[in-house]
């Protein structure tokens, strides 16, 4: 990022460019639907691969970039488990899946489902 890059928004330069290597452990929820995998290209968060990436004002909690973005992909096709789409399938944590204790140890942890921050 350029030395010089200030906020879109605010005009701030305090921007922090955010990388995160999260292989296939990605976790959207968006508009009922859930996705786990490698990061989707078509929310603004990176070109896909392994990578997490956003650049965050620390200023005004812009993210830059360029918005609005286009409607995502969140079918059964494109990997997500979308309810609205499938009626079948919507609980499978009932069945005791332990490795959802794992979201709760990092301090720095996703938000849990339907509890993202504003
Ligand atoms: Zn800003």
């Amino acid at each position: 990022m350029d030395k010089d890059a200030k906020c879109k928004k605010c005009q701030s330069p305090r921007l922090a460019e955010i990388l995160a290597k999260c292989s296939d452990c990605c976790q959207i929820v968006y508009n009922g639907a859930t996705y786990e995998g490698y990061p989707p290209e078509d929310f603004g968060i990176g070109e896909g691969g392994d990578d997490v990436a956003i650049t965050l004002c620390l200023n005004c909690g812009q993210v830059q970039g360029k918005w609005p973005r286009p409607e995502p992909d969140i079918s059964e096709e494109a990997g997500w488990d979308n309810p609205a789409e499938e009626e079948e399938d919507e609980d499978e944590d009932e069945d005791g899946d332990e490795d959802d204790g794992d979201e709760e140890e990092e301090e720095k942890k996703m938000p849990k489902k339907g509890e993202w921050p504003e």
